[in-house]
């Protein structure tokens, strides 16, 4: 697959969509008076929830964790909360924070796990900017070094900082979960308290936080089958998280 792109500046990928963020992106964000969105899902250790191709991609960049009588592998996501504009996109869709923009707002319309491929259809890029500019695919690898360097760095923190990321929940008492590919838990933590827990994680050694974690599912069908692998499902209505259902309708 061959593939040219040139960004147009239509500030369409600014605009509706949560940018995944590193720890210290995370820790700007909150200075410059942001909301950080916390994105929960997880798979079980029988492969429940994780398609085969993506195992071992979901397993490095999630936590082992308890749940009843079984592990779990969870992956969470610290996010820039960005229900309309970016607070950082200006009139002309222009970035106010260009030169420190999140990594992941550099990468676009590149994606950060190996296992999506660049489909442009899903795209928010206008069919222009795929028409003209320099190569950016080139049977099938990724022209630009520097960009590939940047996917990886994105990679390698998601792997890095999960541990860290766990301690964080832990304190916020971000405990209950999703199935990957059922959906996802959010949450939006009080942002002062996000910040303290954040700092004391990163002055605490690396270490484990045993604190159980439970599932909210989107039915009762996908309930008993994660019941079944010994895993602690929730029956309550979600007090401080929305769960947001993949389930096809
Ligand atoms: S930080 Fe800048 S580049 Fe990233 S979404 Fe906001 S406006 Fe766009
Ligand atoms: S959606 Fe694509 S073309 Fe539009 S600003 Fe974002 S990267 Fe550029």
């Amino acid at each position: 697959m061959n593939t040219t792109f040139s960004c147009v500046g239509c500030g369409k990928c600014c605009t509706d969509h949560h940018v995944p963020l590193t720890l210290d992106e995370a820790r700007m964000w909150a200075d410059d008076g942001g909301q950080v969105i916390v994105l929960v899902e997880a798979f079980l250790p029988n492969g429940l929830g994780l398609p085969t191709v993506q195992r071992e991609h979901a397993e490095r960049r999630s936590a082992v964790v308890h749940s009843g009588s079984t592990e779990a592998f969870v992956a969470i996501t610290f996010a820039a909360y960005n229900v309309g504009r970016c607070r950082n996109l200006d009139e002309e869709n222009l970035c106010r924070i260009y030169e420190r923009r999140p990594l992941v707002c550099r990468i676009y319309p590149m994606e950060i796990n190996p296992h999506i491929p660049l489909n442009i259809a899903v795209k928010e890029c206008p069919p222009e900017s795929w028409e003209t500019g320099p190569q950016l695919i080139l049977g099938g690898e990724l022209v630009d070094q520097e960009l590939a360097r940047l996917i990886e760095r994105s990679r390698q923190a998601d792997r890095e900082e999960i541990a860290i990321k766990d301690r964080i929940c832990a304190a916020l008492g971000i405990r209950t979960t999703a199935l990957k590919g059922d959906g996802f838990t959010a949450y939006l933590p009080d942002m002062s308290a996000f910040v303290a827990a954040l700092d004391e994680a990163r002055r605490q050694p690396a270490q484990q936080h045993f604190s159980q974690w439970q599932f909210h599912l989107s039915g009762d069908d996908v309930a008993s089958q994660v019941s079944a692998c010994g895993a602690q499902v929730v029956t309550e209505a979600p007090v401080n998280y929305a769960f947001i259902s993949l389930r096809a309708a």
